[in-house]
């Protein structure tokens, strides 16, 4: 069945990926976005489809229209982008969800949050199960996007308790592949564009903490059988990659498949920053019959290949 759906942030990275495959999959797309971290480059490919609508907003303000679905991914994810403006980020996390639940509320559709692993902060259990509550300052520099996160999935149970919204909830952890903004800070995409244009590699620390990388295809799979669910599936799920890296590996790993020059620098470890991360996916494959199937080496490939492409 054809369905009308909302994506907001659909000029970013992931949601240009989720705008692209629901247009494949033969729906109608409303790609929400104020520019602050995405472009149009992002879906540039899509403006002629005359089932793709573009609207320049902030979610952070009321929005109306009539859709089916709304696939909430409007909030800078990297870190330096979300410490950029912290309370517009809190603003646009806790504000954005009030606005988009409001709207499922009165148009009666199904919403879906893209919510993080960070709303596990530094974990101290390992892999980080759904029932694990969390390790996160509260004050501390991430805390704008951790607590404005962990605040939108209560609004999300609220909603969904006391107006019986149908709520989808994903803690997506960290994913990766074309389309990352070049200069946003991931360690993925700083690697690649370090490497491809022979800068020093800036490994955060020691290099030992470790992170799980998911290909941005296996994870916008993930999120649309999550909406697709019955309504007696809220999440929250984790979905990503359970093949987990120090950023060390990462770091050698993206110079030898560049076959870069660059040499591995040393820099100071940011604030909070996580020791460790690895999502446990078994609710994932139960209830999803989801897991991810691009390896790290493959997904790196096809991301080296689109930031050849893009930077010069
Ligand atoms: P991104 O920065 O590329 O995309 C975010 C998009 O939201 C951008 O297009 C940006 O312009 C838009 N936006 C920001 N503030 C807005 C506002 N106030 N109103 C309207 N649009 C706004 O980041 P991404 O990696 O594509 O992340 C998308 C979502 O997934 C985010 O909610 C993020 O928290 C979540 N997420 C991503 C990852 C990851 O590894 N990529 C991990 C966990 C969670
Ligand atoms: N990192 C790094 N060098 C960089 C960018 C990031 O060593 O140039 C490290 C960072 O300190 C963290 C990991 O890579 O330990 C992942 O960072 P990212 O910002 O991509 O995601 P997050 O910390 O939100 O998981």
């Amino acid at each position: 069945m054809k369905k009308k759906v909302l994506v907001t942030g659909g000029a970013g990275f992931l949601g240009s990926h989720l705008c692209e495959r629901l247009l494949n999959d033969g729906h109608e797309v409303l790609c929400m976005d104020n520019y602050f971290t995405g472009g149009k480059q992002n879906i540039a490919h899509l403006l002629s489809n005359p089932y793709f609508e573009l609207i320049r907003h902030d979610v952070t303000m009321p929005y109306f229209v009539e859709v089916d679905e709304i696939y909430n991914l409007a909030c800078p994810a990297s870190p330096i982008h979300y410490q950029y403006n912290p309370i517009k980020t809190i603003k646009t996390s806790v504000m954005g969800a009030i606005n988009m639940l409001g709207l499922a509320k009165r148009i009666r559709a199904k919403i879906l949050q893209a919510s993080t692993s960070e709303v596990y902060g530094d974990p101290t259990i390992h892999p980080q199960t759904e029932s694990y509550w969390g390790h996160v300052n509260p004050i501390g520099p991430r805390s704008c996007y951790d607590e404005g996160k962990r605040c939108a999935e209560s609004l999300f149970v609220n909603y969904h308790a006391q107006n019986n919204i149908r709520i989808k909830i994903m803690r997506i952890f960290n994913t990766y592949g074309p389309r990352m903004h070049p200069n946003d800070g991931r360690v993925v995409s700083n690697f690649i564009v370090q490497a491809l244009k022979g800068e020093d590699i800036t490994v955060y620390g020691n290099g030992r903490q470790t992170r799980s990388f998911c290909y941005v295809d296996d994870l916008i799979t993930g999120m649309i059988l999550l909406m697709n669910t019955d309504d007696s599936i809220k999440g929250p799920i984790n979905v990503g990659n359970p093949s987990e890296f120090t950023i060390l590996q990462l770091a050698q790993q993206v110079i030898d498949l560049t076959g870069s020059k660059s040499k591995i620098v040393y820099e100071a470890l940011p604030t909070d920053d996580p020791m460790q991360r690895q999502p446990d996916i078994t609710l994932a494959k139960e209830i999803l019959n989801w897991e991810p199937k691009v390896k790290l080496e493959e997904g790196l490939k096809k991301t080296i290949e689109y930031f050849k492409n893009t930077i010069s």
